[in-house]
This record gives structure tokens, sequence and C-alpha cells, in this order.
């Protein structure tokens, strides 16, 4: 793998046994997001050690039952996720040889992990999920402007429903806020 990142998918076109990849079977079939993140962030890692990040989507409902409080795990989740990851890691190994030999160090969240510590709806990374239906409550709009006097939202939240995603949504969102600071000041 020569790009600093890449969407890789192992066998195109082929039907994932589950929707939300179940055990790990379908994995093959999924998009999955490979990032060398210390190409850009060389501290990210040790000297000598690249900080690779693996990424698939899986459903929030799929480890909900995990999650038996605040910050709180069954105690079959640590080994269940780290088998999940090793059979993420086989995938990538078709492009990246010898991956799992290489690892000294590995990190595995879930949604579970995004939610308790990221304080995010569902675990989701990159805005409200299409599955939020209650966000209809909303509208589809933005929700930069607030009706608190001085409050402005940004952030993959600051929009009612799924708008682009991740950083363009963060990105576009500071600069409506911005733009509003600028405009009253
Ligand atoms: C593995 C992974 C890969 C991704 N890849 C991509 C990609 O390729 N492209 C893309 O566009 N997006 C990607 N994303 C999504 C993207 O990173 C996020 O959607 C984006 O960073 C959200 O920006 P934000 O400013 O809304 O929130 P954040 O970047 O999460 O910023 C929120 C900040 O608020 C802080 N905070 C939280 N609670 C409190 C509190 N109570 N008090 C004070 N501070 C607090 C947090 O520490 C954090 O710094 C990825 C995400 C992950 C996890």
């Amino acid at each position: 793998m020569r790009a600093t990142h890449l969407f890789y998918c192992a066998e195109p076109g082929q039907a994932p046994e589950t929707e939300s990849g179940d055990d790990g079977r379908g994995l093959e079939s999924r998009e999955i997001e490979v990032c060398r993140w210390s190409d850009n962030e060389p501290g990210q890692s040790p000297p000598g050690y690249v900080g690779l990040i693996l990424r698939v989507g899986f459903s929030y409902d799929h480890f909900a039952h995990f999650r038996t409080g605040e910050k709180k795990r069954a105690p079959e989740y640590q080994a269940y996720k780290t088998e999940l990851a090793l059979k993420l890691v086989k995938v990538v190994e078709k492009i990246i040889p010898g991956l799992s030999q290489a690892i000294d160090f590995m990190e595995v969240a879930t949604p579970l992990t995004y939610r308790d510590w990221g304080h995010r709806y569902q675990g989701s990374i990159a805005g409200w999920s299409w599955g939020a239906d209650w966000t209809g409550t909303f509208g589809r709009k933005l929700l930069v402007e607030t009706p608190v006097r001085n409050l402005l939202l940004v952030g993959i939240y600051a929009a009612s429903e799924l708008f682009m995603g991740g950083v363009p949504t963060a990105m576009r969102t500071g600069e409506l806020a911005a733009g509003l600071i600028l405009e009253n000041k």
C-alpha cells in the first residue's frame, strides 16, 4: 500500500452475509478505510513505527448488548472486539502482506467507545445516522443558529440529518458560525 489513505474492498460486488458484518463474516465484501495517520502526524507513533487505522462501519445495535452502563462492558466484550479486529487485519493483509505479524500495539474502538468517550449519538462518527428518524422533529436544516442569543452550534451534529458528513460538515458549520459572528460584530 503506497497511498496514505485508501478505501479498500477485497471482494467488490459480493453481498455481505449480514448487513452489519455480524461476527466478521462478510468483511471481504465491505468497504474498509485504511489510513497511515503517521504520514501526516509523525509524532503519532514512535520512531520506526507506523500508525495505521483500519475502519469499517458497524451498527450500534450490533454492540449494544455489551454495554452494561456508562463506560462499563460485559466481560466478553474485550475478546469479541479483539477477534473482530484481527479478522479485519486479515482482510487488509491482502494489500499489506505481513500486517498481522507487524503489529506491536493495537487499540480497538467500537460504536460503544465513541458513545461513551466521544459523547456521540449511538457511537456515530460522521454525523446523525440515516436511522436517526427522530431528527425529523427539527426538519431538514442546519442548526448553527439557535433560538438562544449568541449560542451557535458547530460540528457534525449541527445539521439535522447526515449532511456531507465528517470533517466537511464540521468545517462548513464552523465557517457559517464564524460568518455570523463577523456579521454581528
Ligand atoms: C477512525 C475514523 C476515521 C474517520 N475518517 C474520516 C475521513 O476520512 N473523512 C472525514 O471527513 N471524516 C472522518 N472521520 C470523522 C471525523 O473525524 C469527524 O466527523 C469530525 O472530526 C467531527 O468533528 P467535530 O468538530 O464535530 O467533532 P470532534 O472532532 O469530535 O471535536 C469535538 C471536540 O470536543 C471535545 N469535547 C467533547 N466533550 C467535551 C466537553 N464536555 N467539554 C470540552 N470539550 C469536549 C472533544 O474532546 C473533541 O476535541 C473519521 C472518524 C474516525 C473515528
